[in-house]
């Protein structure tokens, strides 16, 4: 297969992006490898958002990168807890 076509396949091949465009539909184009966006949603080196301070008005620090890794911690535990419960219960 000629290296052009075989670009082509791999890219055909490749998990979509599921950002959701202004039409409310996923973007659908091909995700950059080891993630789930594409080029233009998140995908690439360096896009996105900027981290911590320098993007939004913090007000109460709910939604800080340390404040949802804590809480997606502790969801795991409790999930954690309760299939180990369910276990022993039979
Ligand atoms: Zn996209």
């Amino acid at each position: 297969m000629e290296l052009a076509a075989m670009r082509l396949a791999n890219l055909r091949a490749a998990p979509r992006c599921l950002a959701k465009g202004r039409s409310g539909k996923p973007c659908q184009s091909p995700a950059t490898k080891g993630k789930a966006r594409c080029r233009l949603h998140g995908g690439a080196v360096g896009s996105g958002a900027p981290h911590g301070s320098r993007n939004g008005a913090f007000t109460n620090g709910a939604w800080t990168e340390e404040a949802i890794r804590q809480r997606r911690d502790a969801d795991r535990i409790l999930a954690s807890a309760r299939a180990q419960l369910a276990a022993l219960r039979g």
